[in-house]
């Protein structure tokens, strides 16, 4: 089964393959308003929760800023550790 795909700017069906994203996703062109969009975009995996690398205990988002994630100890202030990730920035 397959839903009809739509442009999500114009919601025309006039799509084009428009080769894959750099993750191997099909990009369609909508042939209307020339808008680029991946089919089904990827459902926002569940956070990824490192755990404290010194005292072993999960980490949570502390912040987030210019695609770096920061993780902060959830032991804290007992446990100090931070760690910096860089999130997947998707460009256009
Ligand atoms: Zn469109
Ligand atoms: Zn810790």
């Amino acid at each position: 089964m397959k839903d009809s795909l739509r442009c999500p700017r114009c919601q025309s069906e006039a799509l084009y393959r428009y080769g894959f994203t750099p993750s191997g996703k099909q990009r369609y062109l909508c042939v209307v308003c020339q808008h680029q969009f991946v089919e089904h975009p990827a459902r926002k995996p569940p956070e990824v929760r490192p755990s404290c690398p010194r005292c072993g205990q999960p980490m949570h988002v502390y912040m987030r800023r210019g695609g770096v994630v920061r993780f902060r100890c959830t032991r804290y202030p007992e446990c100090r550790t931070y760690l910096k990730i860089r999130a997947e920035v998707s460009r256009s």
